[in-house]
């Protein structure tokens, strides 16, 4: 099963797609988890987005399209991948269609968590407060509300790119964790 999470950030996508990703044998594969590491191992992609994430902008697409494209030829994703936090712009959307045209692969559903805009700066800064790593650099208040600004302007038009191609699923992500667990699995079970 080939699928896409969307959601804001704080919508629970990462959650949820750790979830999935045991039931159903299929990597999570987040673009913002690939790109901490390179920044931690200090890696010349790490260096070249260390500053951009921590004000909460946009890496450039040819960067992240091209770990996810590395990644997914990867053998632990024969059987399907999440793909959670890419695409993240339509550009990236169009990159992956010509990419897995390519690899002859085709996207199953995309499931999108809608939460609204006031439930997220508080889940985000209760998360960073409870994290044992620490804070991340990027979920100060400032750099947090830049990030809700660039998912609305860039991210959100990628729910109607894939609309277009009847794949959307959008279900509630304001319920209970439980509850959003299982509506994704009844949703894919449909497919
Ligand atoms: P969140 O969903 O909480 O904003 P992520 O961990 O998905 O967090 O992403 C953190 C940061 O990593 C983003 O703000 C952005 O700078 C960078 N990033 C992650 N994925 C992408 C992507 N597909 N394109 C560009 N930048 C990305």
């Amino acid at each position: 099963m080939k699928l896409i999470f969307l959601g804001p950030p704080g919508a629970g996508k990462g959650t949820q797609a750790q979830r999935i990703e045991e039931t159903f044998s299929i990597p999570q594969l987040s673009t913002g988890d690939m790109l901490r590491a390179a920044v931690a191992a200090e890696t010349a992609v790490g260096l070249q987005a260390k500053d951009i994430m921590a004000r909460g902008d946009l890496v450039p697409d040819e960067v992240v399209v091209g770990i996810i494209s590395d990644r997914i030829e990867q053998d632990d994703c024969a059987n399907g991948f999440i793909l959670d936090g890419f695409p993240r712009n339509v550009a990236q959307a169009e990159a992956l269609d010509v990419m897995l045209s390519e690899k002859s692969i085709s996207l199953d559903a995309v499931i999108e968590l809608a939460v609204d805009p006031e439930v997220l700066i508080g889940r985000i800064l209760k998360r960073a407060e409870e994290s044992v790593d620490g804070p991340r650099q990027d979920d100060t208040e400032e750099a947090l509300q830049h990030r809700l600004q660039v998912y609305e302007k860039q991210t959100a038009p990628v729910a109607d790119f894939y609309a277009g191609k009847g794949i959307l699923r959008t279900l509630d992500g304001m319920q209970e964790m439980d509850e959003v667990t299982a509506q994704i699995k009844a949703a894919l079970q449909e497919i």
